[in-house]
């Protein structure tokens, strides 16, 4: 058993200034770090408890949007008022995550940091992870790679990010506002996960020693015109073969904007902007929805398990916008 110091944050600042030392890790839930840590793969030498800092609440901002603090459950923001209502896409992504179990436990600002479920990064009886340890190779890319990454991927890594929220966020245009050494600032979600090119061991483009605050939501036009579809080899407590989180604003019929964004498919969500630009100012017909679909899997380059990737993806994509815009 690896041996750790432990703190409890007693407000912002301390959490931040706690973390300035080497290994530090944050700690709400747990539910990931800790099955990291029994495993050996997380190691951290200082736990910082940020439970207790006043950052779980939901609010409106003033613009109309939402701020979902990072220390609210998944439970809490799947069921708020305002999320339910406004925000539909994300309740169903948070919704077909994880068991309810996990979602009491497991805070929105950890959800955006869990890490990869590739099978060679969370056994560490395989020594080849450049997630892992970098500069090992990769297990994945010539073993067994049913799960992985079809868009966006590298040499060095082909894992793909397992968060639905994040998906359903990524079509929503969030932001995660994060304090740290520096500051305070806000970073797009588009922007906050990465790929993985030669560094795959760093997820996101979070800085040392910041946290996250909120996620902050604009102002949604897409109200119940919204569908998260989730592809997973069973029904429940699995993670995404592909999802689709797709949201319409439809005007008589015609595309006035959309949002797509792809699970399961990349280290990081992916927005499918071609597919997005191509359907604007159009019907929802057949042939519009096939081009829009290739048009999201554009440059993917499957390997050697999970070509299937490629079709379901496009299908995926198909089935979420007419299940979006009640064409279903
Ligand atoms: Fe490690 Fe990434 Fe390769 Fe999986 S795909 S074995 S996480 S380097």
């Amino acid at each position: 058993m690896h041996p750790f110091s432990y703190e409890r944050a007693r407000d912002i600042d301390h959490a931040i200034r706690l973390a300035a030392a080497p290994g530090t890790r944050f700690i709400g839930g747990g539910t990931n770090l800790l099955d990291l840590y029994k495993s050996g793969i997380e190691r951290p030498v200082l736990l910082v408890d940020v439970n207790h800092l006043p950052l779980a609440d939901i609010v409106e901002l003033p613009d109309g949007g939402l701020r979902i603090g990072a220390l609210a459950t998944n439970t809490a923001a799947a069921g708020h008022p305002l999320v339910r209502q406004r925000y539909p896409l994300l309740t169903a992504a948070l919704l077909s995550g994880a068991s309810t179990q996990l979602r009491n436990m497991a805070t929105v600002g950890g959800n955006l940091l869990q890490r990869t479920r590739c099978y060679y990064f969370t056994d560490p009886t395989f020594t080849h992870c450049n997630k892992r340890t970098p500069g090992s190779g990769c297990a994945a890319m010539d073993g067994y790679n049913r799960i992985h990454a079809i868009l966006g991927a590298s040499d060095a890594c082909i894992a793909v990010h397992p968060s639905d929220m994040a998906v359903a966020l990524c079509a929503l245009d969030a932001t995660i506002r994060v304090q740290g050494p520096q500051g305070e600032r806000s970073i797009g979600i588009s922007d906050f996960h990465r790929l993985p090119g030669d560094t795959p061991h760093i997820d996101t483009t979070l800085a040392e020693g910041e946290l996250i605050l909120s996620v902050d939501l604009p102002p949604s036009p897409f109200g119940t015109r919204a569908h998260y579809l989730k592809l997973r080899d069973r029904a429940s407590f699995a993670f995404a073969l592909v999802s689709v989180a797709a949201a319409l604003d439809l005007q008589d019929g015609t595309v006035r904007d959309v949002r797509i964004a792809l699970g399961g498919v990349a280290h990081k969500p992916w927005r499918a902007d071609d597919a997005e630009a191509l359907l604007r100012g159009q019907p929802l017909s057949a042939q519009v929805l096939q081009q829009a679909a290739a048009l999201a899997v554009a440059g993917a380059r499957p390997y050697r398990h999970n070509g299937f990737k490629v079709a379901l993806a496009q299908r995926a994509v198909v089935r979420a916008l007419q299940l979006a815009g009640g064409k279903a």
